[in-house]
């Protein structure tokens, strides 16, 4: 049996004198004279634990072994640190070794290395500082985010992964089949003859990843009052860019009985608490990041949880961007969508803090999205943050079975695909509202790192699906 010694966090939150077992990898080691040093890290924390070795201490076919990358259970006592920046230090008395690392080939041997290289290294890159700190940020924000949601009472729900109802369209789905892909099936007459016979395929028909759970999720607000979805989520567009990946995982609360001002209330309180939730409980983590990645996250943070959001209504913001004097890449005016330029100006130079626009022009937003009396507008909200520009999109969902039946056709979208849908509005309709939030947009947000990639443990990305 393996004797657990306890998380490196717990033995440097612990007194000097007592004994202490730690297991985990050498991140460093200096030899000086009469004694080592090595920086040892188990994940649980930011800081290393730093170990001393006197010479002769340990078997020296040992010692040679504890090197940058190998695997160890030190056994010793702790004892004062005379180094700044921790209270107690553990002085060896026994070593075992569980995996040495040739210090030759050991791939995360030097500082400096590149987050390209490092993503080359997706199996060891876990183990450097920033990655460290990354995926305890995103376990973090994971937590309060399903916390955020049960202290008010929502029920999570598990949207599918497949779906077979072609209703997020898009063109950007990836597909599933069970179909020999050397010898398809083909129609034998009528219409599509020659075609794809999917009535062979494992479902019957076409199927895909899904690109969004909400369609689903609203049939479960109209049935649960208050849900959330939050799982992977999958988008086949061939976008090469730092914000996409095409697998990614989307967060979806849906709420009946609400409108687009309970909608925006929830997203101002849902970012104010899971960002003060994760400065609390990973503020050793987000230092680094204000250090090393990007000095102004701190500053952005601090600035969404103290401040009020804005309101503006997008005809409102348009005239703002219009008046402002700024030549702008893309040209601002009532019909075109804000571009992240146009966001930033919103959120940094005219309010200085994050924004709601609400009330978009109905030509650029989906057709779910419940339409306003003034004919041009739907109830869509986007919420603008400092840095980033976009960080939720939401909306009051159409209620009314005639108005949605009307667009539906008004959009040539495929009306039988969403018979349940409309049904949803046929029985028992009720208002309701909801948004969603690429969780990785938000990691973005939290680290300042930037590049999407570097937020996800295994990224994905067009020509990507390496580990
Ligand atoms: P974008 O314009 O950035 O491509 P979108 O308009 O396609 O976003 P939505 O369809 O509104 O995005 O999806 C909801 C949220 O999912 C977005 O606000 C964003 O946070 C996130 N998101 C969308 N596409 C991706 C992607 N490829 N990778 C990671 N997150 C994404
Ligand atoms: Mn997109």
């Amino acid at each position: 049996m393996i004797e657990k010694g306890g998380y490196i966090r717990d033995i440097l939150a612990s007194t000097a004198g007592a004994p202490a077992t730690a297991h985990g990898w050498v991140k460093t080691r200096r030899d000086s004279k009469g004694v080592h040093f090595i920086q040892l890290s188990d994940g649980s924390c930011f800081a290393d634990l730093q170990v001393v070795i006197d010479a002769g201490s340990i078997p020296e076919d040992i010692l040679k072994h504890v090197t940058t990358g190998a695997c160890v259970r030190i056994s010793g006592d702790l004892v004062e640190s005379p180094a700044a920046g921790q209270n107690v230090e553990l002085r060896a008395r026994e070593i075992e070794l569980f995996g040495p690392a040739d210090s030759q080939t050991y791939p995360l041997q030097k500082k400096g290395h590149t987050m390209e290289f490092l993503r080359d290294i997706a199996h060891l890159r876990s183990r450097s500082n920033t990655f460290g700190a990354v995926f305890r940020v995103r376990n973090a924000l994971a937590y309060a985010i399903h916390s955020f949601f049960k202290e008010r009472g929502f029920l999570y729900v598990h949207t599918p992964i497949i779906t077979a109802s072609d209703c997020e369209g898009a063109g950007a789905m990836f597909g599933v089949t069970t179909l020999d892909m050397q010898n398809l099936p083909r129609v034998k007459e009528g219409e599509r003859k020659g075609q794809v016979d999917y009535t062979e395929d494992f479902f019957g028909k076409p199927a895909f990843l899904t690109v969004s759970g909400q369609l689903n999720a609203e049939i479960f607000a109209l049935a649960f009052s208050n849900v959330y979805t939050f799982g992977p989520t999958f988008r086949a567009e061939n976008s090469n860019t730092p914000r996409h990946l095409a697998e990614f995982w989307m967060i979806e609360p849906e709420m009946a009985f609400c409108d687009l001002q309970g909608d925006m209330k929830l997203a101002e309180a849902f970012l104010k608490y899971v960002i003060a939730k994760v400065m609390d409980e990973c503020s050793a983590d987000l230092d680094f990041f204000n250090k090393r990645i990007d000095n102004t996250v701190l500053e952005t943070l601090e600035n969404v949880v103290n401040n009020d959001f804005v309101h503006v209504t997008y005809t409102e913001a348009v005239k703002i961007l219009e008046k402002s004097g700024q030549t702008w890449e893309f040209p601002v005016h009532f019909g075109a969508d804000l571009q992240s330029e146009h966001e930033r100006y919103l959120t940094e130079q005219t309010f200085k803090r994050p924004v709601i626009v609400t009330d978009y022009p109905k030509e650029i937003k989906a057709f779910y999205m419940r339409a306003n009396d003034d004919g041009k507008t739907v109830r869509a909200m986007d919420v603008l943050a400092p840095r980033i520009g976009e960080i939720i999109g939401g909306s009051q969902r159409e209620e009314r079975y005639d108005v949605l039946l009307d667009k539906i056709r008004q959009q040539d979208l495929n009306e039988e695909a969403y018979w349940w849908y409309l049904e949803l509005r046929k029985y028992g309709s009720a208002p309701h509202a909801g948004f969603g939030l690429g969780f990785e947009r938000l990691m973005l947000y939290l680290t300042g790192m930037k590049n999407i990639r570097d937020v996800i443990p295994f990224p994905r990305t067009p020509g990507s699906a390496e580990f």
